[in-house]
């Protein structure tokens, strides 16, 4: 136990945590040169072409100073507030971490965010100016703000660059002398804190996990302490590039268990794996089930694909234990699912896996979030979806997820902000001025706001100089409403919201405006209306296409008629019918770009 050392990297996003991951794993000759490609710890498709990590790893390097081998843990965490309790459960397997901050951007909200999470967990922080090759980098500010931060010495900071390897040397050393071993009783009984798994089609989960306290041994009964089950630890070992089989894992150390689990949802990060022959008494603290924040359907695009849809959903959900899904219909979309997301972009993200892995052209509703609605009855129905919201009439109150978001940006440009959140129905907590020209912002705001274009709004008011994270704090009361959307009178389920009844009339009426951009002309009019219950609220008409342009179209030479035709056939992949009208993919997500 002397001689290991657990500890993960927090850092804003492209403050280049990836980065100097590689170069650690290439100094401790983990990885030989041959097998380098960058960013090596982020594998999924997804996540090299973003650059970020979704799914965190964990790695196992040796590391020799002052002439004894040490066990270095690198626990890679995560880099969006989607998963921040994947990001709790990684920190609280650590006993140190580096800080990293980009020495021409400063420090960011996700740098606070987990470094609060990290000094929770009492983590001992290196901080690390980064990127000080950059001819943009100012390293005395930076250095003045992380002072500030962190209340360390100035030259506790180790300036480095992942790109050029300077300061690698000196980073492992302080990992070394700075971040303290492993505390526990070896001879204990066990406790071994789950903060990961994969889903391997072969093998099945592979759970990753840091001994607290006890060993554990190849071929040990093992229990689940939350959720009760019980396994055989058919394999355990160590995680380098691959996996290291071992007959134990010991006190203190990382590493990972196979024992012929097939689901990903019976695997709980944050559970604690105990011995079933001599369990512990307790659980690790700090436990809990991961709740979906964001509602959304998703549809085949073929209603004849249904059923690929289902097995594709099957399959996505062996490996993402945060996806919820169950059966929907839809009146405009016809079968599909609704589902269940952490946030934003774990919903890109499913959907995005969908088109990509499973070839499947899916149709995404408005997303909601999870409101509770108090009725007439004293009952509590939870609604995360318009069509579940029960008659007005039978309504005491309803309450809606709110969160405390921490933004950080340039003084030029806190106006704009304030402006914005205040127009999202949020409130003004504190504003800090971290140095003359960045400041920090806290509002309580209701999750619903962020879930419509909020980031892509806040990025073009700041012009990228803002960031945000956020945490939820709880349901509070509101006064919503339902709000439907009709096409020649027919109510198209899959256009209704439930928005905060202040902002109806004008949602009302920008999304008729948006949809009458959006629906193509057909041959009849189309009138576009939004309402509340039984009253309108909105309406705008689409005409209909003038006679002598078809008779062009349709009379013109053959070629082109084909073309057009071809053109046509395209279009309609994403069309859906309701009543006589033709609805664009787009239409269904328009919602989300009201300004
Ligand atoms: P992460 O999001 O924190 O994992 O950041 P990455 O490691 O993916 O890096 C983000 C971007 O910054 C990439 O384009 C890197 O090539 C670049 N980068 C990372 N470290 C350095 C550095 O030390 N110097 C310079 N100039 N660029 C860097
Ligand atoms: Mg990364």
């Amino acid at each position: 136990m002397k001689h290991i050392r657990n500890f993960c990297i927090i850092a804003h996003i492209d403050h280049g945590k990836s980065t100097l991951a590689d170069r650690l794993l290439e100094f401790t000759k983990t990885v030989g040169a041959r097998d380098m490609q960058a960013q090596l710890l982020d594998d999924m498709d997804l996540e090299r072409e973003r650059g970020i990590t979704i799914k965190s790893h964990a790695i196992q390097m040796n590391y020799t100073y002052q002439g004894e081998i040490y066990t270095l843990n690198l626990i890679d965490t995560p880099g969006h507030v989607d998963f921040s309790y994947e990001v709790s459960r990684s920190i609280a397997a650590c006993e140190g971490a580096l800080l990293l901050v980009d020495a021409s951007q400063g420090i960011e909200a996700q740098t606070i965010s987990n470094l609060y999470l990290a000094m929770n967990n009492d983590l001992v922080i290196i901080p690390v100016l980064n990127k000080i090759d950059l001819p943009g980098s100012m390293p005395e500010e930076v250095k003045d703000e992380m002072v500030d931060l962190l209340g360390c010495e100035r030259d506790e900071i180790i300036p480095a660059s992942g790109k050029e390897g300077i300061g690698v040397p000196e980073i492992l050393a302080a990992i070394v002398e700075r971040i303290p071993a492993p505390k526990g009783d070896p001879n204990g009984e066990l406790q071994a804190l789950i903060f990961d798994s994969h889903f391997n089609s072969y093998r099945g989960i592979e759970v990753i996990f840091r001994v607290k306290n006890g060993r554990i041994r190849k071929g040990d009964r093992v229990k689940f302490m939350n959720t009760g089950k019980e396994y055989i630890a058919d394999e355990v070992g160590t995680l380098g590039l691959e996996q290291v089989p071992k007959s134990v894992i010991e006190c203190g150390d990382v590493g990972y268990l196979i024992s012929g689990i097939k689901v990903a949802k019976e695997v709980k990060v944050g559970d604690t794996i105990t011995e079933l022959d001599r369990p512990a008494k307790s659980a690790i603290q700090g436990f809990s089930e991961v709740k979906p924040m964001v509602f959304a359907g998703i549809y085949p695009v073929e209603t004849s694909e249904f059923e690929d849809l289902r097995e594709a959903m099957e399959k996505l959900q062996l490996n993402d234990a945060a996806l919820v899904w169950e059966p929907e219909t839809s009146a405009a979309l016809g079968f599909g699912f609704r589902c269940g997301f952490l946030g934003m972009l774990h919903m890109e993200i499913v959907q995005e896996r969908l088109e990509r892995e499973f070839d499947m052209t899916v149709i995404t509703t408005v997303p909601s979030v999870r409101f509770e609605v108090i009725t007439t009855k004293d009952e509590t129905l939870i609604v995360s979806a318009p069509a579940e919201m029960p008659d007005p009439s039978t309504i005491s109150w309803i309450e809606e997820p709110f969160i405390k978001a921490q933004i950080i940006t340039k003084a030029d440009y806190v106006g704009a902000i304030i402006g914005l959140c205040m127009d999202k129905r949020s409130l003004l907590k504190n504003q800090v001025y971290l140095t003359q020209d960045r400041v920090e912002l806290q509002f309580e705001m209701p999750l619903a706001e962020v879930v419509f274009d909020f980031f892509d709004k806040l990025k073009t008011i700041s012009r990228g100089y803002a960031s945000l994270d956020y945490e939820f704090i709880g349901n509070r009361e509101s006064t919503m409403v339902k709000l439907d959307i009709m096409l020649n009178g027919d109510r198209v389920d899959a256009l209704s919201a439930i928005v905060h009844r202040d902002k109806a009339y004008e949602w009302g009426k920008k999304l008729c405006e948006k949809l009458r951009e959006l629906l193509p002309r057909q041959q009849f009019e189309i009138a576009i209306q939004a309402a509340i219950g039984q009253k309108i609220i909105a309406r705008e008409t689409v005409k209909a296409l003038r006679k002598d342009v078809l008779a062009k179209c349709y009379g013109g030479d053959i070629s082109r008629k084909r073309k057009l035709l071809e053109k046509q056939k395209k279009g309609k992949k994403r069309m859906r019918q309701v009543g006589n009208v033709e609805i664009p993919q787009e239409a269904f997500m328009a919602v989300l770009k009201i300004n």
